[in-house]
């Protein structure tokens, strides 16, 4: 927790449970109202793969979890594709509970992609994830609710005692989460950990990719999110199969790259590609004269010489770079501009002035 708290002290909470634009608070409208247009406090979003043996109990326990904490909720589960029994068992459960809401997707787009499906049909005010494998357990839910209740925008759970194979789990896990940690600069001992605690509003800043789900908290804390972690309870998979073995190392690790570039790099990739580009330039170019030099004064042979090589070489990675820098910048505003996707995150706005209904902040989609 020592980690969670330093992230705490630096980022400090922005408020009440459920965040609201202020031109709307400031039309009298409360802040649970608002969140509530559509009805609910929360949505319990999971995606499921070949999971047919734990559909059932996964549902019933999420049903008790949520009839104890008696908020206005929905359960949307993700069937990813599944080859399974998995379809027909949640299409019997979802006849039986009008607060669950199954999504078939047409084929096994993945783990992410089926999140993003089910935070997409999301309605609630917060949004929690996890496994559909009993690994997490529902009744954890409540903690991490309370946790965001402190005023923060992502909770992440942290399965401390974690029931996965040590070599091919729990190893790459630790490094991957030190990387991870260091990388973008949001400790969490468990990034890892699909048990998580979203405001909506900050899943509709997120866009996600490849094995991306891991790194949500990262992505919001750059729009601006507070992100705290809570220490949550792990079980080993007593039904069905593992979807991951030590390929996703290497998934995770080259989304890391990515994730560490957009959010460093994605307004200003010249700012990247520019300084090494620069400096091969340079000391090519300065190399050749002093070869310049060497034929034209000393009279020197210099055609078998290995600076030549390096000189030549280094003058054309160098422009390569910096060529390539200029197309980044080019991407970079054909991105932001055609998908109108702005290059910040708007908190609130502060005004005296009486907003006009169509002032008032809205999110770009897409
Ligand atoms: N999953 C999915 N689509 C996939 C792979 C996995 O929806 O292509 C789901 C899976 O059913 C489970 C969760 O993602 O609910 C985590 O998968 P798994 O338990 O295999 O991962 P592990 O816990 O072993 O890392
Ligand atoms: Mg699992």
């Amino acid at each position: 927790m020592a980690w969670a708290a330093k992230q705490i002290r630096r980022m400090p909470p922005p408020g009440p449970w459920v965040p609201v634009p202020a031109i709307a608070l400031s039309r009298g409208v409360s802040a649970m109202d608002v969140a509530r247009e559509d009805g609910l406090d929360l949505s319990v979003v999971i995606p499921v793969y070949n999971e047919e043996d734990n559909v059932a109990a996964l549902h019933a326990q999420i049903r008790a979890a949520l009839d104890a904490l008696a908020r206005p909720s929905e359960i949307v589960l993700v069937n990813d594709g599944s080859r399974d029994g998995t379809a027909a068992a949640l299409d019997a459960l979802a006849a039986s509970d009008p607060g669950l809401t199954v999504v078939h997707l047409r084929r096994n787009f993945g783990q992410t992609a089926a999140m993003a499906a089910g935070f997409d049909l999301a309605r609630g005010a917060v949004i929690v994830a996890m496994d559909g494998d009993l690994q997490n357990d529902p009744a954890d839910i409540s903690l991490l609710l309370a946790k965001l209740d402190e005023g923060y925008d992502v909770v992440s759970g942290w399965r401390r005692n974690r029931r996965d194979k040590w070599l091919t789990r729990l190893v790459p896990s630790r490094i991957a989460n030190w990387l991870i940690s260091s990388l973008t600069g949001v400790k969490l001992h468990d990034y890892g950990c699909s048990l998580k605690a979203y405001r909506r509003e900050i899943l509709r800043d997120v866009h996600l990719y490849g094995e991306m789900h891991r790194f949500i908290p990262a992505l919001a804390h750059w729009a601006g999110g507070s992100v705290a972690e809570v220490a949550v309870s792990h079980r080993a998979r007593t039904a069905g199969k593992s979807k991951y073995g030590l390929g996703r190392t290497t998934r995770v690790l080259l989304d890391l790259l990515t994730v560490k570039f957009l959010l460093s790099y994605s307004t200003k990739p010249i700012h990247v590609f520019g300084p090494p580009g620069l400096l091969a330039v340079l000391v090519g170019v300065g190399l050749g004269l002093y070869l310049t030099f060497v034929k034209l004064v000393e009279g020197y042979n210099i055609g078998h010489r290995p600076l030549l090589m390096l000189a030549v070489l280094l003058v054309l990675t160098g422009a390569q770079f910096i060529t390539m820098g200029l197309l980044g910048e080019i991407q970079a505003r054909t991105y932001y501009e055609a998908t109108g996707r702005p290059p910040y995150a708007v908190r609130r706005i502060a005004t005296s002035r009486t907003p006009q209904p169509q002032e008032a902040p809205h999110h770009h989609e897409g």
